[in-house]
């Protein structure tokens, strides 16, 4: 086994050998400009071209143009957001849920402020849409509705098409932030009543720093990056080559993969689930199991903190994370966790375990072996009369706080 045990691939995934083998000559040899017009750019831009229909591959987009470069998931919501709102300064409504990624929960406050109404549809306890509240919510004024495929907390999957039906009969355009899901479920976006689509190519085995933000021909959407004429002047700036076509072959890979990776990798975690619901007394899984990532196993602990036991699992080579984000000294529950609202006991206690194409039946066991001493050593913490969690610092005084990221 591996000297560390990765589960945090829902923060991020190893780049697979084949996609840095690809990348390697975009990074020595092939360093032309793909705007320059002397053939050693444009052969560049060839290969540019050749990863966008890859990209378009992957989601069923029906024309490669579809697919546009970007700097992140993060820069692709935002562009999305921000760009289909400048593109209709009638309209001042936008529909979201309470349980987005900050990349997309950051633009809508942020408009928010800047005076448009923002409907932040709730969750039930399962982490599932109430559909009658979304048609409530849409009105004339609604510039755009932005819902997610699948929560990277808890791994629950909204039901896109439903959701693009009802949108779409009201002539309102449809952004889903598709990050998680790109390369877990297979799609075909083009047969889906959906207008644009954020893709994040570190999700699924290429690089950081690299996305697609898909946008369906015909749709009206302002450019957020102003500038050079790249990207067919929707997203300004010399394309991050080497990256993008990083993605392209990441992309080609998951797609051959998809159905065979996501059987074997929903088995692992269904393993892991009932192994620890049954050698840790105290636990449950947080989110409906019904529709669900195959990947993602989202557990709480009762009475116990997320980070401590974060901190144990590291130092026995784990890597997992909480659902909980932390800012210096405090530890603020998980916004999507609260919009489920999960009881007060169960809140600060969640560990998410996001699984990915290396992980192995020997690494489930082993974690099994481990957790039910972390949580007997944190419960009895606990017990000591320490008010209810036991603290990060408790269990490994100095450590540093505010850096548990939740992809
Ligand atoms: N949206 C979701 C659902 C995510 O999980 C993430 C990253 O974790 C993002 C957006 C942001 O992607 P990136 O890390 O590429 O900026």
């Amino acid at each position: 086994m591996a000297s560390e045990v990765y589960f945090d691939n829902n923060a991020t995934t190893r780049v697979l050998p084949e996609v840095v083998q690809a990348m390697m000559p975009f990074l020595t040899d092939f360093y032309g400009n793909p705007s320059s017009i002397h053939r050693f750019g444009s052969e560049v831009g060839q290969k540019i071209a050749e990863a966008r229909a890859q990209v378009a591959a992957l989601i069923g987009a029906a024309d490669p143009v579809e697919v546009i470069f970007t700097g992140s998931g993060t820069e692709g919501d935002n562009a999305a957001i921000r760009g289909m709102v400048e593109a209709r300064p009638d309209k001042r409504h936008i529909v979201t849920t309470q349980v987005e990624h900050p990349a997309v929960l950051g633009p809508c406050q942020h408009l928010e402020r800047k005076g448009y109404r923002v409907t932040w549809l709730g969750v039930d306890e399962n982490g599932a849409l109430d559909l009658n509240e979304l048609r409530a919510a849409l009105t004339g004024d609604t510039a755009l509705v932005s819902i997610m495929w699948a929560n990277n907390e808890t791994g629950v999957i909204f039901p896109i098409e439903e959701i693009g039906a009802i949108v779409r009969a009201k002539g309102i355009p449809f952004h889903v932030d598709a990050v998680q899901a790109a390369g877990k479920l297979p799609f075909r976006v083009k047969d889906l009543p959906v207008d644009l689509l954020t893709l994040s190519g570190h999700k699924f085995y290429a690089p950081k720093g690299i996305g697609a933000l898909y946008v369906r021909r015909g749709i009206t959407f302002s450019p957020w990056m102003m500038g050079g004429h790249q990207e067919r002047n929707r997203r300004a700036g010399t394309e991050n080559v080497a990256s993008i076509i990083g993605m392209g072959k990441a992309a080609a890979i998951a797609l051959d993969r998809i159905a065979e990776d996501s059987a074997r990798i929903a088995k692992l975690r269904d393993l892991l689930e009932s192994l620890l619901l049954e050698s840790c007394p105290g636990s449950r899984v947080n989110g409906g199991r019904q529709n669900r990532l195959p990947n993602t196993a989202n557990i709480s602990f009762r009475y116990l903190e997320g980070e401590s036991i974060l901190v144990l699992l590291d130092q026995q080579g784990i890597c997992a994370s909480t659902g909980s984000a932390c800012t210096a000294g405090s530890s603020e529950p998980s916004h999507v966790l609260r919009a489920m609202k999960v009881p007060a006991d169960w809140l600060q206690g969640a560990v998410r375990f996001s699984l990915g194409r290396f992980n192995t039946e020997e690494e489930i066991r082993h974690v099994n072996q481990i957790m039910p001493s972390i949580v007997q050593r944190l419960q009895g913490l606990s017990a000591l009369g320490k008010l209810g969690h036991p603290k990060r610092s408790e269990v490994e005084p100095g450590a540093p706080v505010g850096t548990a990221g939740r992809g």
